[in-house]
């Protein structure tokens, strides 16, 4: 048997990696070239956690358990990250859209940039505001 096909044998209903676990690597990654200067104990113990915490996950067999916590990593990371992109986007679109946000669901719209009061309808939640630009 190829080492290929062990490897995919042993891995066969487990985890593997997820985006929790690259993040977990990354926090690792970073404390690690962190405790190369302050060479303290306690970052050393919190990096062996995170090793094991790693390790645990990849090769768990409680495939949903381990999706239920990355989705709720997901979740909280996809916010994270979700600000910066509507950043990025309201800076790209500056001269041709404005932003607002839904006075009923707080959902972000993209409204072309006609200047005036309008009459907005939510596509998310269905209601009519008015919005000046
Ligand atoms: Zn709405």
């Amino acid at each position: 048997m190829k080492f290929q096909d062990k490897v995919i044998r042993f891995m066969y209903g487990r985890n593997g990696n997820d985006k929790l676990n690259q993040a977990l690597f990354w926090v690792y990654f970073v404390l690690l070239l962190l405790n190369i200067f302050l060479k303290s104990i306690i970052l050393w113990i919190l990096e062996l956690l995170l090793v094991a915490l790693y390790l645990f996950r990849f090769l768990s067999r409680n495939i949903y358990r381990r999706q239920r916590e990355n989705r709720g990593f997901l979740k909280v990371w996809n916010k994270f990250t979700g600000f910066f992109k509507l950043q990025k986007n309201k800076f790209r679109d500056r001269k041709t859209h404005v932003y607002r946000k839904c006075e009923h669901c707080r959902a972000v719209l993209r409204l072309p940039k006609k200047l005036g009061k309008h009459t907005v309808r939510c596509p998310q939640c269905g209601k009519t505001f008015s919005v000046k630009i």
